[in-house]
C-alpha cells in the first residue's frame, strides 16, 4: 500500500523536464561516456524548489544509468546524490544522434579526490562534517576520527547501495561527492553499476573500471554463470548468485584502496597508488607482507599511515586487512565493516551523531 500512495506521489508530483527547461553552466566533467555540466532551470517550477542542478549528457550507458538512478532514488536515496530526473533526447539529425539527459540536484562543489589532493586534508573534511568544535590537538588521533567518520560515510551509502542488490563498480574518490546539504559524501556515476536481482547491466564491461581502483579479480561475477540471462530468469537466480560470488565485495576492495589513501599521504597521487598496486601484486595481495617490505625504510609520509592505523592495538590496520584481500569471499562486507569496532571506540564522543 505504501509503495501505492509513493507510486502516485511520484506520478502526480514529481516534476518532469524537456531539453528547454535546462540552461547549461560550467563544465564538471567529460569522460568517454558523456558530458556533465552545472545546470539550472531556465524557469522555476512552482511545486518544488530546486537550486542548482547537475546534468549529465550519456551516450550508449545513458539508459542504465537513469535505470539505476530511479531505482536508488526509490531505494536507498541517502546513499547517492539526489538524482531529480532522466530523459532521452533524441536531435533531429538522423540516428545515431541520441543522447540521454540526467538531471541531479548540485551536492557541492568538492568529491573526495579534490579534498584529498589538499595538503589540508583531512582536516579540510572536518570542518565540513563536524564543524570546528574539536578537543584533540592536531595529530593521528585526530586524523584517525575524522577519517573514521568519513569511512563510516562511505560503508553507510554503500551498505545501502549493495542491500539493495547494487554493485556500483567504480568506486574512487573522483565518484564521491560531498553534499552540503547531508554534511556527508554520497556515491556518485552509477554508469558502470549493475543490478543482480534484476539482471540489469548483467555482463561486467570491464573497460568501464578504472584500474587504479579494481579489484584483482577482472570479472565481479564469475565466468561460470550463465550469459546474459532474460530478466525473469535473472530474478530468480540472482539472490544465490549473490551469495555464490559476493560481487558486493568489488567495492568493497575499491573502498579499502580508498582508505589506505585517506591514512596514508605518501600513497594519495595516481603514480604512488599505482606504485602500491604493483608492490602489492609482488607480494601476492598480502597486505601485512607488503607492510614488511615497505616499512623499515618508510618515509615520513607513508610512516604517517602506519601510526594511524597501528592506533587502539591496530584496529584500523584490522579493518584495512580485512578489505583489501586477494579473494573476494575474504573480504568483509560494508554492514560487517559497520559493526567492526574500528567505528565503536571509547572517546567517540559526538561522531555517533552524524549517522
Ligand atoms: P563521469 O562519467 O564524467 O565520471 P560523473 O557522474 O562522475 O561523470 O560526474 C563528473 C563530475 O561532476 C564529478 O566528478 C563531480 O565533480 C561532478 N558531479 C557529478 N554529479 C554531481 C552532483 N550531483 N553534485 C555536484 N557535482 C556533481
Ligand atoms: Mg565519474
Amino acid at each position: 500500500f505504501d509503495m501505492f500512495v509513493l507510486a502516485f506521489w511520484e506520478r502526480v508530483f514529481r516534476p518532469s523536464f524537456r531539453k528547454d527547461d535546462i540552461v547549461l553552466g560550467k563544465k564538471l566533467g567529460e569522460g568517454a561516456f558523456g558530458i556533465v555540466y552545472k545546470a539550472s532551470l531556465s524557469k522555476p517550477k512552482p511545486a518544488v524548489k530546486l537550486g542548482d542542478l547537475v546534468l549529465k549528457k550519456a551516450t550508449e550507458y545513458g539508459a542504465v544509468e537513469i535505470w539505476m538512478n530511479e531505482r536508488v532514488h526509490r531505494a536507498c536515496a541517502s546513499s547517492c546524490a539526489d538524482f531529480v530526473y532522466g530523459f532521452l533526447e533524441s536531435k533531429s539529425k538522423g540516428k545515431g544522434a541520441e543522447e540521454y539527459w540526467l538531471i541531479w540536484r548540485f551536492e557541492g562543489e568538492e568529491t573526495l579526490f579534490g579534498l584529498m589532493q589538499s595538503k589540508e586534508f583531512p582536516y579540510n573534511v572536518e570542518t565540513k562534517i563536524l564543524g570546528d568544535v574539536q578537543d584533540l590537538p592536531k595529530g593521528v588521533e585526530r586524523e584517525n576520527r575524522i577519517i573514521q567518520t568519513v569511512l563510516r560515510q562511505l560503508l553507510f551509502a554503500l551498505d545501502g547501495l549493495h542491500s539493495t542488490g547494487i554493485v556500483h563498480r567504480d568506486i574512487k574518490p573522483q565518484n564521491l561527492i560531498f553534499s552540503e546539504a547531508a554534511r556527508s559524501f554520497k556515491i556518485i556515476d552509477l554508469g558502470a553499476a549493475a543490478d543482480l536481482r534484476v539482471g540489469i547491466n548483467y555482463i561486467p564491461k570491464e573497460f568501464l573500471l578504472d584500474p587504479r581502483y579494481t579489484a584483482p579479480e577482472q570479472y565481479i561475477m564469475s565466468t561460470q554463470t550463465p550469459s546474459a540471462p532474460s530478466a525473469p530468469v535473472a530474478t530468480a537466480l540472482s539472490p544465490v548468485l549473490w551469495q555464490m560470488n559476493l560481487p558486493d565485495r568489488f567495492d568493497i576492495y575499491s573502498l579499502g584502496l580508498i582508505f589506505l589513501q585517506m591514512a596514508f599521504p605518501a600513497l594519495r597521487t595516481d603514480s604512488s597508488l599505482i606504485q602500491f598496486n604493483r608492490q602489492l601484486k609482488r607480494v601476492g595481495y598480502d597486505l601485512d607482507a607488503w607492510r614488511r617490505t615497505v616499512e623499515p625504510r618508510a618515509a615520513p609520509d607513508l610512516r604517517k599511515g602506519f601510526e594511524i592505523l597501528d592506533l587502539d592495538n591496530g584496529i584500523g590496520w584490522e579493518l584495512l586487512t580485512s578489505m583489501i584481500r586477494y579473494k573476494a569471499r575474504q573480504r568483509v562486507s560494508a554492514k560487517a565493516a559497520l559493526a567492526h569496532p574500528y567505528f565503536n571506540r571509547e572517546g567517540l564522543l559526538g561522531l555517533s551523531v552524524m549517522q
